[in-house]
């Protein structure tokens, strides 16, 4: 379990993604990668080690998209290289995914994916979320929908973050076993597996419960429960400064780690 962020607003994606990468960067990983969406398409771009090798390949492009993902992968699936490194994409390159935690039923997953049609690139287990969210998109022909259709056939733990040329100012977000923080500032809304990769933009936060989805559009959040029922926000002002936050109620990170 590493780390994940995202973004969709007014603001360019790039800088709070990588931002929030680096205050996420504690928990250890072994690569890094981003998406960032507009109507023109989908960029990806990955980098085995330090997320400044990252930073080296993304620094002097024109990025001013204003949605996008981020991930660390600390490898469970696949060794540390660029290919099993997140975010992983379908085969048109219309859908991206960042998932956080293990797919358990990936196996039956994969095979049912690959018995009609779809080709994996990667070894991981993540990769199997992403072409079952097109699976299902070419059956209803709406992202949200396929979405939520799709996290309903996942066991094991996630955090996921999908973005999408089909939506293109949308986030799509999903945990269990695995935490996400939501959070909504002048700029935009945010997601990350942890509080401090968004306390430089804003304080309005909150937790996203177990077996929930959230929806982030540039100004608002919709939060669903695993069957689908809208649910009301409780947003909460976040009180402590970051450094505090990075280790709140535990001595070291490993403590907080193993707390959660
Ligand atoms: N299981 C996934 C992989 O091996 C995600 C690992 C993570 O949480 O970073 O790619």
């Amino acid at each position: 379990m590493c780390g994940i962020t995202g973004f969709t607003g007014k603001g360019t994606a790039l800088p709070v993604l990588m931002q929030g990468l680096e205050k996420l960067e504690y928990r250890g990983y072994d690569s890094a990668g981003v998406t960032l969406a507009d109507d023109k398409g989908l960029r990806t771009f990955k980098a085995k080690g330090r997320l400044s090798e990252l930073r080296k390949i993304v620094e002097n492009r024109e990025l001013p998209q204003h949605t996008g993902i981020g991930h660390t992968r600390w490898a469970t699936h696949g060794v540390p290289n660029n290919l099993n490194a997140h975010p992983h994409t379908n085969s048109t390159n219309t859908i991206s995914l960042v998932h956080n935690g293990i797919i358990e039923n990936y196996v039956s997953l994969k095979q049912m994916l690959e018995n009609n049609g779809y080709v994996f690139q990667s070894e991981t287990d993540s990769e199997a979320v992403v072409h079952l969210i097109d699976y299902y998109y070419r059956r209803f022909q709406d992202m949200e929908t396929a979405f939520k259709r799709a996290v309903r056939d996942l066991e094991g733990s996630y955090g996921l973050c999908v973005i999408s040329t089909y939506a293109p100012d949308t986030v799509f977000v999903a945990r269990k076993e695995s935490p996400m923080i939501l959070g909504i500032g002048e700029e935009g809304t945010y997601c990350a597996s942890d509080a401090p990769a968004l306390l430089e933009y804003t304080r309005k936060l909150m937790t996203l419960n177990d077996g929930d989805i959230a929806v982030l559009k540039p100004d608002h959040i919709a939060l669903f429960d695993a069957k689908g029922n809208e649910k009301k926000e409780e947003w909460m002002e976040f009180p402590y400064d970051l450094q505090l936050a990075l280790k709140v109620g535990s001595d070291t990170f490993m403590e907080k780690e193993i707390h959660e």
